[in-house]
């Protein structure tokens, strides 16, 4: 099993030690067409204090990578590889043990907090327990912790606030709640998945803000198709296409300059550079093909493309590209 370690920029991830690390995760679902690859073979390491985000394509992968963290993966996934938070592999856990992780020491941001905030629970009691999954807090201290928590997500008059049910706020408050349940353990590591997903461009903006002070102190992984809370949010980032990680790079770079063409054709389709779509589709997930993943939509396709599939190749310093172009 190999395992591409990351090499973070001075001065960003700082080489600090691994807190999260990914080996050769696979993750395959039944379908009557055959096995749906929706993460195939995946090492990544994440260090503490690192902004680490993946981005990509809707269906890509990014959210099953998510779920199989979490140790949230539907029962019909199969799965196999390692994760390992803080030494431990998640996989060899019995699942009493990661429920105590998960929202103590993992916390997770989910998307659509419409339909992730129970609708039968007042805003409070929802937070209440999110924060009681930390220090053991009495009664008295989750109640004074309640405001606090609010206070730091940005929520103007929380003595209102928890007395509400999520259907009687905002969309922007739906997902400052969900980022403050994220937070209210005061996990190591945060996960969230799709952060800005739905919101209103002023909004967006505000949440991006938040996670940015957020990120200032904790670890986290963030996936997301929004380039613009990508370039602004993350020290590292990985790309994901058709199941696989096609490149990974400091975040700076790779806005300056994306190797791997899907990457390119990404920033591509951005309005501020052109808004050029990238021609076709991904491949279905249960039919592969046999070569690059990204042949048939690509411009820079060679012969060998077509019927061999490229490793990630080592660039200089923390850069791997999944091209023939860099072989
Ligand atoms: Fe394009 Fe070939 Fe690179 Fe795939 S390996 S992205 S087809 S040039």
């Amino acid at each position: 099993m190999t395992r591409n370690l990351i090499t973070p920029d001075p001065g960003s991830g700082n080489g600090s030690p691994p807190l999260l690390e990914i080996w050769n995760l696979k993750v395959h679902f039944p379908d009557d067409a055959g096995p749906v690859r929706a993460v195939d073979s995946i090492d990544l390491t994440v260090r503490e204090k690192e902004c680490f985000g993946i981005i990509g394509e809707s269906g890509s992968g990014k959210t099953v990578l998510c779920l199989a963290i979490l140790g949230l993966l539907p029962g019909d996934a199969s799965f196999s590889g390692e994760i390992t938070f803080k030494g431990e592999n998640l996989f060899s856990m019995p699942s009493r043990e990661i429920r105590k992780i998960r929202g103590k020491e993992i916390g997770a941001i989910f998307q659509n907090p419409a339909t992730s905030l129970d609708p039968v629970f007042t805003i409070g009691d929802q937070l209440s327990e999110a924060l009681s999954r930390g220090e053991g807090f009495s009664k008295a201290e989750v109640n004074t912790n309640l405001i606090h928590l609010l206070n730091r997500v940005s929520i103007q008059d929380p003595a209102l606030r928890i007395r509400q049910y999520p259907h009687e706020l905002s969309g922007g408050l739906r997902q400052r709640v969900m980022i403050a349940m994220g937070i209210a353990a005061e996990p190591s590591l945060i996960i969230a998945d799709e952060p800005s997903s739905g919101l209103d461009l002023r909004i967006k903006r505000r949440i991006i803000s938040l996670l940015q002070d957020i990120s200032q102190n904790a670890t986290m992984f963030i996936v997301t198709h929004d380039l613009e809370l990508a370039e602004k949010l993350f020290e590292t980032l990985a790309v994901m296409y058709a199941g696989e990680i096609v490149e990974i790079s400091g975040c700076k770079e790779f806005f300056k300059a994306p190797m791997h063409p899907f990457s390119e054709g990404l920033l591509n389709s951005l309005p501020s550079r052109g808004m050029q779509p990238i021609p076709g589709s991904s491949p279905s997930l249960t039919a592969l093909p046999e070569g690059c993943r990204f042949f048939p939509r690509c411009r820079y396709a060679m012969e060998i493309c077509k019927n061999k599939h490229p490793e990630l190749f080592s660039l200089t310093g923390e850069r791997q590209v999944r091209c023939f172009k860099y072989a």
